[in-house]
This record gives structure tokens, C-alpha cells and sequence, in this order.
């Protein structure tokens, strides 16, 4: 399970780019590194992995945040707090697939309630780079990020998208 992940998922852009916009930049390390271990203290992943302090407790914040790791708190007798932490890796197979697969299928819906979206061909390399009928008009349907045609979003062109950015 963890190795499919580590292989299936972490080698895609969109999946990398989703985890670092989420959780930040050290997110793909972070991961890399708890996959086979269990719990494991603060003190010691920064020691690992070399991840700076405050951005590794950013990171692991938010990824409890978004219940996809567990937090395990020890209190020893003088009072001092060590924080353990455990990736729940269903729970981030199943964030990725709502995050990632979920986008496609959200943009089908849209369709399928007869939603007119244009796309740019040059910019959905890693998602679909998609505006509304009315912006695209504004935009005098070029992309307003590299000046390409814009082309009209159909099911058959998400699927097709799907495809090459999940490859
Ligand atoms: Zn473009």
C-alpha cells in the first residue's frame, strides 16, 4: 500500500504539485520519509530528514488539519511534551483521489449542467488550465497566460487530458 503510493502517485506532477500547495514545500520529503515508519517524534523526523523546524511543524499541522496523519502526544515526568506523528495513509490515498481525480470529474459535471468552458492546450500539462464562457469572450479567447487559442471543453478533451496528466 504505502510503496503504491510512494510509486503510483508521488512520481505525478499534479499529485507533488497538490501536496506542496497544500501542505506545503517539504510535504514530498515529509511523506517520503514516514511511509514505512510508525510513529516517530518531531525532534527526530527534523533530525532525519533535515527539514527546518518551523516549516516541518507547518507541514505536519496542516496535514492533521486535512486528517491525513496522526498526532500522538507523550508527556514525560518533568513536564516536557514530545509530539509523535504517524501518516494514515488511507486517509491520504483518499485525500489525493478527492483532490486530484475528483477535479476531473467535478469539470464533467459542469459540462454535463451544460456549462460552456474553454481550455488552453498549451497550459493544461498539469491540470486543466479552463475559464468560463464569459471570461474566455473577455480574453477574446486567448489564453491569458501564454496567448494560445482557446478551445472549447468537451467530455471526450477531459478525458483524453486525464489521461496524459495521469500517465
Ligand atoms: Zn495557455
Amino acid at each position: 500500500m504505502n510503496d503504491k503510493i510512494t510509486e503510483n502517485y508521488l512520481g505525478l506532477n499534479i499529485v507533488r504539485r497538490l501536496l506542496i500547495d497544500k501542505f506545503g514545500e517539504d510535504s514530498i520529503v515529509l511523506i517520503g520519509y514516514l511511509k514505512d515508519k510508525d510513529f516517530v517524534s518531531e525532534e527526530q523526523i527534523a533530525q532525519d530528514t533535515g527539514i527546518f523546524y518551523k516549516s516541518l511543524q507547518k507541514s505536519l499541522i496542516r496535514m492533521q488539519d486535512a486528517k491525513v496523519i496522526v498526532c500522538k502526544k507523550i508527556t514525560d515526568e518533568t513536564g516536557y511534551i514530545t509530539y509523535y506523528w504517524r501518516i494514515d495513509f488511507d486517509a491520504l490515498v483518499e485525500y489525493i483521489q478527492e483532490n486530484v481525480y475528483g477535479m476531473f470529474s467535478q469539470l464533467i459535471s459542469k459540462l454535463e449542467y451544460g456549462e460552456e468552458l474553454y481550455y488552453c492546450p498549451s497550459c493544461s500539462i498539469e491540470g486543466i488550465v479552463y475559464y468560463s464562457y464569459e471570461d474566455s469572450l473577455d480574453y477574446q479567447f486567448k489564453c491569458p497566460r501564454c496567448g494560445s487559442d482557446l478551445k472549447l471543453l468537451t467530455i471526450e478533451t477531459i478525458e483524453n487530458l486525464k489521461e496524459k496528466i495521469l500517465k
